[in-house]
């Protein structure tokens, strides 16, 4: 089932962001959640050691429907998905967004799930902060039940 997406949270997209520039030189990766068709939620599974074909393999577990995609940064720049990313832009989703050096607010571009760009709109929206970030045992069922 497709939802239609209106755009994500301005505070998501910062906290993204943020993180993405806390994680330089290291990559990072997170999927991409929507509340009422909005991107509000980002999972953070491998905090430190993140890679996308870690993340990636988490869209295997059970299904969520709320995961609309990923996102992940180049710390390198460059806004274009490699070959390898838009093989694992299939797996799920249809926007991945990826953030690049220097992290401002204009240095992200989201993709479909084939890599071709899309628009999304940055959106004032009025979240609950706790919920940005998730924790993925919060997600998928906590391991030390
Ligand atoms: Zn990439």
């Amino acid at each position: 089932m497709k939802k239609k997406i209106k755009g994500i949270a301005r505070d998501t997209l910062k906290f993204v962001l943020e993180v993405s520039a806390s994680s330089h030189p290291k990559e990072f990766a997170g999927m991409l959640y929507e509340t009422d068709g909005i991107i509000t939620d980002v999972d953070v599974p491998i905090t430190q050691s993140s890679n996308v074909s870690a993340v990636m393999n988490l869209f295997m577990l059970p299904v969520n429907t709320h995961i609309v995609g990923s996102v992940h940064s180049h710390p390198s720049g460059a806004l274009q998905p490699s070959d390898a990313d838009i093989h694992l832009f299939m797996q799920s989703g249809d926007y991945h967004i990826i953030v690049g050096y220097p992290y401002d607010i204009t240095s992200w571009t989201c993709y479909d799930r084939i890599g071709d760009r899309r628009e999304l709109d940055v959106l004032d929206v009025e979240i609950d902060e706790s919920a940005v970030y998730r924790d993925i045992q919060e997600t998928f069922g906590g391991e030390n039940d």
